[in-house]
């Protein structure tokens, strides 16, 4: 029903509840904004966007459960001895959402605190200040708005061999809703969903295969960043089916086409894990004036601005589809919508994959520093050196070091190894305030850490190691 024409004025609307939306709308009724946020799921069951219903924190705590039991049969070795150690995969879920409800409700007291209207509803466009609002009750609101933030994020993508029936065959969404550990999974696609997934699958017991279309695992990374983590999930017991392309179901297996032929892997449940797709299709852009890319993607100047009156941030444009970078977004197109000279700079996102050992990237790799032409130092120190590292029975992977010769400053860091998700901080903040080498080095860190790796890295760069032989 179309409860009328007359539209409702606001001042800034924000499209979307997640990462970027949320934010930006908190940081814009900061600066005195009156702001509506519209969220497709609703207030608690939306806000938080996929990262926290679907997404980040669903994930990493499975992934918790499963470190958790890997960890304690592992630390038999050092004299722990776990009987009748047992996964309930049902308590679980009860459990997950406990931490995703309470979250969701602190968004909502946030957004209350600030004065910010949350409507329940999914909009579209209809002009380059009109939207429509088709609410769960079926009645249609239409908001007259002087400017708008897009923050509509994105949904798995498919493969129309394997059409996800959420059944056997699974989105993300679904292999994060498993209440029982499947005897046998195969999960298509090993970039960094595709490998959390199936990395804690495995160690939930599960036999996990990986498909993979390319020749290694997170095809996307540096390639020294990828071997770590191929050796970690072969003695998990995970074959790896690289350069192979998932052709469809026959009976209980997966059919897998290579090189060599076919082949069948055995599959109880498949997980669909080959990338996400922006939602920018049904949101009636082009009324608005917006420009869509090919690739789906809303293209945006610095202040994340696609029009005069609209911004766009977050998994619908380009970068890396990561919730700190929507966020990061948020706040600058909220600034800059609201007078604020501001500017989004892509110079150093973290980027982490919660796989076994952690992968975390900040800045330029080494190979993508002297492919801008950089002339580059760099100092490789791998965890089989640390104290901490063996303790944890975590002595795979390395901190690497990237830094600019002559400008004597530091471009990018990267880690392969345990907690690498907390120690890519220090070196985000190191590329950030362009600190030198010598500025790490001489920076005291606690012992026995992790974190010495970043300095004697560092030291190694310098051509004066420690703890290694140079
Ligand atoms: P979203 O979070 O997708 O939010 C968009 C919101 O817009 C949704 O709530 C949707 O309902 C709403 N919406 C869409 N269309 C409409 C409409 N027409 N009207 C009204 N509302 C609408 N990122 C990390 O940084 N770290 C991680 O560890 C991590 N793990 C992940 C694990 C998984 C399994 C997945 C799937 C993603 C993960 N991500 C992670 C990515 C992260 O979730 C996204 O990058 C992030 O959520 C993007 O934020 P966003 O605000 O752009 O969009």
């Amino acid at each position: 029903m179309v409860v009328g024409e007359l539209a409702e004025p606001v001042d800034l609307l924000v499209v979307g509840g997640g990462p970027g939306g949320y934010v930006a709308a908190l940081r814009a009724a900061q600066l005195g904004r009156d702001v509506l946020l519209v969220e497709r799921a609703g207030g608690s069951a939306g806000l938080g966007g996929s990262c926290l219903h679907v997404g980040c924190i669903p994930s990493k705590a499975l992934i918790e459960l499963a470190d958790s039991a890997h960890h304690a049969r592992a630390m038999a070795v050092a004299g722990l001895a776990v009987e009748g150690l047992q996964v309930d995969l049902a308590r679980f879920q009860a459990f997950k959402g406990d931490i995703v409800g309470s979250l969701a409700a602190g968004i909502a007291g946030l957004c209350a605190r600030q004065g910010i209207r949350v409507v329940a509803g999914e909009l579209r466009f209809n002009r380059p200040d009109r939207a429509a609002v088709r609410t769960p009750d079926g009645q249609v609101r239409f908001f007259e708005f002087r400017q708008a933030i897009v923050a509509t994020g994105s949904r798995p993508a498919v493969l129309p061999a394997l059409p996800v029936d959420g059944e056997r065959v699974l989105d993300s969404t679904g292999a994060l809703a498993l209440d029982a550990v499947p005897r046998s999974v195969a999960v298509v696609g090993a970039g960094y969903i595709g490998l959390e997934l199936g990395t804690a699958l495995a160690k939930l017991g599960a036999h996990v295969t990986i498909v993979e279309a390319l020749d290694r695992v997170l095809p996307t990374f540096d390639p020294a960043l990828s071997r770590p983590v191929e050796r970690c999930l072969e003695r998990l017991g995970v074959p790896l089916r690289l350069g192979a392309r998932a052709a469809g179901l026959d009976g209980d297996d997966l059919v897998v086409e290579d090189a060599a032929g076919e082949a069948r892997v055995s599959a109880e449940k498949v997980i669909i894990a080959v990338g996400r797709v922006p939602n920018t299709d049904e949101l009636g852009l082009e009324r608005a004036g917006v420009a869509i890319g090919g690739d789906g993607l809303v293209p945006v100047d610095a202040a994340r601005r696609a029009t005069p009156r609209i911004a766009a941030v977050g998994d619908v444009v380009a970068g890396p589809a990561l919730a700190h970078k929507a966020s990061a977004e948020g706040v600058v197109a909220a600034e800059a919508l609201s007078g604020h000279p501001a500017a989004f700079d892509p110079t150093a996102i973290p980027a982490i994959v919660f796989c076994d050992p952690e992968v975390a990237t900040t800045g330029l790799s080494e190979g993508e520093a002297r492919a801008a032409g950089l002339q580059v130092d760099v100092g490789t120190f791998p965890l089989a050196a640390s104290g901490r590292a063996a303790t944890l029975l975590a002595r795979e992977g390395f901190v690497r070091v990237v830094a600019e010769r002559g400008a004597d400053r530091i471009v990018g860091v990267q880690i392969v190894g345990a907690h690498a998700s907390e120690l890519i901080s220090e070196g985000t903040l190191a590329v950030e305030m362009m600190a030198s080498p010598e500025d790490l080095a001489g920076t005291i860190h606690p012992h026995p850490t992790l974190s010495e790796g970043l300095a004697e890295a560092v030291e190694l760069l310098l051509g004066r190691p420690v703890h290694v032989s140079a």
